[in-house]
C-alpha cells in the first residue's frame, strides 16, 4: 500500500512567530495563516474535494493512493484555524497532541479537543513529553510515552485512540514496535515516503514536512502525487542520516542550538 501524507505543525498570524512558546520546533514549522491558506489552496486545485481522506474510514485501500494532512504537536491554531480552513473545502485532518502541553497557552485544552474530534478530525498521540530523540528511548520508556499519550486522549474522547505520530522525526523499528505494544495502530513518522509498512500490526506511514519557508506549490505538487518534491525531500533525508549517525550525540546538540537560533531546519 502508498499513501501522501503531509506534515504540517503550527498555524500563526501574520508576523506572530513566538521565538519559545514550549513547542520544539520553534520558528521552523510555524507557517503563517496566509502562507497556510495558499498551502490548502494549491493543493484544492490539484486535487480537489475528493482525494483528501482521514485514515480512521479508510485503513485499507486499494487503487487510489489517499492523501491525508498531519498536523503535529496539538497547538491551539489546530482549532482556530486549520480545522475550518480544511472543513471549509471538505476535508478533515489528523492532529497530533503532545499531551504534556495540552491547555498550556498556545495549546489545545481538552474541550477543543473533543469538539474537533466530533467535527470529524482524527486525533492521535504525539508523546506525552515530545522526547528530543524518541529512538533513544528505552523500551519502558517509549511504551510509557504512547501508552500515557494515548490514555490521557482517551479519557477525554472516552473512546480509544489509535493513530500517533512520532515526536522530532526520530523514528527506529523500535520506536514502532512499542507504539504497537501500546496499542497504537496507525503510526505517523517524518521519513518522506508514499511507502506504507506494517509493525506487529500497526500501519507505519512517511510523511512529507512542510515548513514555513516551503512554497505552497509544494504542498499542491505532493498532493497532485508529483515525483520532484518527493524525490527533493527523499534526497534531502538519505543525505543526512550518515551524518547524524557519524556526528552521534555532537550532531544533536548541534542542530539543537542552530535550531534555537533560527538558523537550521529540523524534522
Ligand atoms: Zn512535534
Amino acid at each position: 500500500m502508498r499513501a501522501i501524507s503531509i506534515g504540517y505543525h503550527d498555524i500563526v498570524d501574520e508576523g506572530q512567530r513566538p521565538p519559545n512558546d514550549g513547542s520544539r520546533h520553534s520558528g521552523r514549522y510555524k507557517l503563517d495563516r496566509g502562507h497556510f491558506r495558499a498551502h490548502i489552496d494549491s493543493i484544492w486545485r490539484s486535487v480537489g474535494h475528493a482525494s483528501v481522506h482521514v485514515i480512521d474510514r479508510a485503513r485499507r485501500w486499494q487503487g487510489e493512493v489517499p492523501l491525508f494532512l498531519t498536523f503535529d504537536d496539538g497547538a491551539v491554531s489546530s482549532y482556530t484555524c486549520v480545522a475550518g480552513e480544511l472543513e471549509q473545502r471538505g476535508w478533515r485532518g489528523h492532529f497530533f497532541v503532545t499531551t504534556d502541553w495540552t491547555a498550556r497557552p498556545g495549546f489545545l485544552d481538552p474541550r477543543q479537543i473533543r469538539e474537533l474530534h466530533a467535527r470529524g478530525h482524527v486525533i492521535g498521540s504525539h508523546s506525552c513529553s515530545h522526547p528530543a530523540r524518541m529512538s533513544k528511548l528505552s523500551w519502558e520508556e517509549l511504551l510509557k510515552e504512547w501508552k500515557e499519550s494515548c490514555a490521557i486522549l482517551s479519557d477525554i474522547l472516552q473512546e480509544p485512540v489509535v493513530t500517533a505520530s512520532v515526536a522530532d522525526g526520530y523514528y527506529s523499528r523500535k520506536v514502532g514496535k512499542a507504539a504497537a505494544a501500546a496499542g497504537i495502530q496507525v503510526l505517523f513518522t517524518s521519513e518522506p515516503s508514499a511507502k506504507v509498512s506494517n509493525v506487529d500490526g500497526c500501519l507505519i506511514l512517511g510523511r512529507y514536512s512542510i515548513q514555513s519557508h516551503t512554497p505552497a506549490s509544494v504542498s499542491g505538487a505532493i498532493a497532485a502525487r508529483n515525483r520532484w518534491p518527493r524525490l527533493r525531500q527523499a534526497i534531502l533525508w538519505q543525505a543526512k542520516k550518515p551524518v547524524k549517525a557519524l556526528a552521534g550525540e555532537s550532531y544533536f546538540t548541534i542542530r539543537r542550538l542552530l535550531l534555537s537560533r533560527g538558523i537550521a531546519s529540523g524534522n
